[in-house]
C-alpha cells in the first residue's frame, strides 16, 4: 500500500498540517493529520482535492487562436461556429487522439484531474461511420488512459440541426446521428470506457440538436446514469426555442423532462428568475464554462441569484482556448464583479473566504457531474490530489484559506507542483510524466493542417 505524506492539506473539516495518506487501489484507504512522515513519499506543498472538469471537447484545443481574427460582419458565436466545422473536418482519427493528449496533459498540469469529454465527432469527414462506430471515442479513451486523466465519457445524440427537426448541415456530418444509429454506437463507447474503469453518461447535444422523441427515447435507454446537455448558452437559441414550442429552453425542458441530479446543464446563461428557482432547486449542476463563454461573447450568468437558491456548479474548459483550472473560477467570479460593480461577489458569508467558497462549491458540483467518487480527501474516495508549490512567492503571506484565494486570483502558470489520479503520480515538478511525446505529436498535427 503507498502512502504519501503532505505538508498541509485540505481536508473535508479544514485545513490540517502533517498529513498521511494511505492508498489503496487507486482510492483513499486512510486520513490522519498531525503524523508523521516515516516510510510515506513525501511531497512537500499544500495538497488539495484535483478540480473536476466538467465540460471539454479535446479537439477544439487544435484550433485555439485560430478564430480570433475579425471576420466581415460581426463576428459571433454562430461565426466561430464555422471556423469549427471548417476545422473539424480536417482531423484523421489519428489526430483526434494525439490532440485530446495534449489536452489532458494540460488540464493535468493546471490542476484539473478529471474530465466529462461531451464526444460529439463520430464520424468520418464524409459522414459515413468508421468500421467501428465507436472508433473516435475510443481514441478520446485511449487518450484519457495514455495520460491519466480520470474520464466520464459523454458521447453526445446530434440528430438535428434546429429547433423542429431540421435536417443536419454538410458541416454538421461528422457528428450526425439517427437515434438507433447512436444506441448501437454508445453501446460499443460505454464497453470501452468500462474496460479502463472510465465513467460514462450520455449527452442529447442541445434542444435544437435533440427533438423531443429522440431525446425521450434516448432518456428512456439510459435511465441512469449522468445526462448532459448544452443549453441556454445563446440569445438566439433561447428566441428559436420560443418561436418553436412557446417556451425558452431551461423551461422547456423542465416542463418535458425529470430534470434531477443525474443531469448537467452547460452554460444555462439566458435564464430568467423562474428558470433560476427551478435549476438552483432541481439538484442538477449548472457547467459553467466561463473563459469560454468570455471568449465567444455569450453573455454573463446570474450567477449570484443562483448560488443564493442553493444551486449547484462547477466548470469546465469547454473550447479549450485557455486550460486554465483555478482561471475558469476567477473568471467566473470576475464576470460577476463586472456585472455587479461590486467585488467578492460569489461568497455567502461575511468574511468568508471566495476563493475557499468557489472552489469548495466547483468540487462538490464537478464530481456530482462527473459522477467521480472524488472530491474531497477522505477515505473512499479516489485519491485525485493537486500539490501547490508552497515555496512559491504568491503563498509566502497565506495560509489555509489564503492559500485558495492566492490559488485563484494570483494566476502563476507553474504553481502546481505534482498530481495523482486516482492515486498515480502523473505530474512531477509540474510537468506531466510523458508530456515531451504527447507535446511532439500534437505539434506534428497541428505543422501538418497549418493555418485555416
Ligand atoms: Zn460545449
Amino acid at each position: 500500500m503507498a502512502v504519501l505524506f503532505f505538508d498541509h492539506a485540505f481536508l473535508p473539516q479544514g485545513w490540517s498540517t502533517g498529513v498521511r495518506i494511505d492508498l489503496e487501489g487507486g482510492r483513499i484507504a486512510a486520513v490522519t493529520a498531525q503524523a508523521r512522515a516515516d516510510g510515506a513519499q513525501h511531497c512537500r506543498g499544500i495538497a488539495l482535492p484535483g478540480l473536476p472538469n466538467l465540460h471539454s471537447h479535446t479537439f477544439q484545443r487544435g484550433m485555439a487562436g485560430l478564430a480570433e481574427r475579425r471576420g466581415d460582419s460581426e463576428d459571433n458565436f454562430w461565426t466561430w461556429r464555422q471556423v469549427m466545422y471548417h476545422f473539424l473536418g480536417l482531423l484523421t482519427p489519428d489526430d483526434i487522439e494525439a490532440i485530446a493528449a495534449f489536452a489532458f496533459v494540460e488540464m493535468l498540469e493546471s490542476g484539473f484531474t478529471s474530465v466529462a469529454e461531451f464526444h460529439y465527432l463520430h464520424h468520418a469527414p464524409d459522414g459515413r461511420p468508421y468500421d467501428n462506430p465507436a472508433e473516435l471515442s475510443e481514441r478520446i479513451v485511449a487518450a484519457a488512459s495514455a495520460t491519466g486523466i480520470g474520464l466520464t465519457l459523454l458521447p453526445v445524440l446530434y440528430s438535428a440541426s434546429g429547433f423542429g427537426g431540421a435536417l443536419t448541415s454538410d458541416g454538421q456530418r461528422r457528428f450526425s446521428n439517427s437515434l438507433d444509429r447512436f444506441l448501437d454506437l454508445a453501446k460499443r463507447a460505454e464497453a470501452s470506457a468500462g474496460k479502463h474503469g472510465f465513467e460514462f453518461g450520455v449527452a442529447p447535444h442541445s434542444l435544437r440538436a435533440a427533438p423531443p422523441e429522440t431525446l425521450k427515447g434516448l432518456l428512456t435507454a439510459y435511465n441512469s446514469g449522468p445526462v448532459h446537455i448544452h443549453v441556454a448558452e445563446q440569445t438566439r437559441e433561447v428566441e428559436d426555442c420560443v418561436a418553436w414550442s412557446g417556451k425558452r429552453p431551461i423551461e422547456w425542458l423542465f416542463d418535458n423532462v425529470r430534470v434531477d441530479e443525474r443531469w448537467c446543464l452547460i452554460h444555462a446563461t439566458h435564464t430568467n428568475e423562474t428558470e433560476i428557482r427551478l435549476m438552483a432547486e432541481s439538484g442538477a449542476v449548472v457547467g459553467r464554462c466561463p473563459i469560454t463563454e468570455a471568449n465567444l461573447g455569450d453573455g454573463i450568468f446570474a450567477a449570484k441569484a443562483y448560488l443564493e437558491g442553493g444551486g449547484l456548479f462547477g466548470v469546465g474548459s469547454d473550447s479549450q482556448i485557455d486550460i486554465d483550472a483555478p482561471g475558469e473560477l476567477r473568471q467566473l467570479e470576475y464576470s460577476q464583479r463586472l456585472g455587479h460593480r461590486a467585488r467578492n461577489v460569489l461568497s455567502t458569508r461575511s468574511g468568508s473566504s471566495t476563493g475557499r467558497e468557489l472552489y469548495d462549491r466547483a468540487l462538490a458540483g464537478g464530481a456530482q457531474a462527473l459522477a467521480r467518487a472524488a472530491g474531497s480527501l477522505a477515505p473512499g474516495e479516489l485519491a485525485d490530489i493537486v500539490v501547490l508549490d508552497s515555496e512559491h512567492p504568491n503563498f509566502a503571506h497565506g495560509s489555509a484559506d489564503r492559500w485558495l484565494d492566492a490559488y485563484l486570483f494570483t494566476s502563476p502558470a507553474n504553481v502546481v507542483k505534482d498530481v495523482f489520479v486516482a492515486g498515480q503520480h502523473v505530474v512531477r515538478d509540474g510537468r506531466h510524466r510523458d508530456r515531451e511525446r504527447v507535446e511532439k505529436a500534437y505539434k506534428c498535427v497541428l505543422a501538418r493542417i497549418g493555418d485555416i
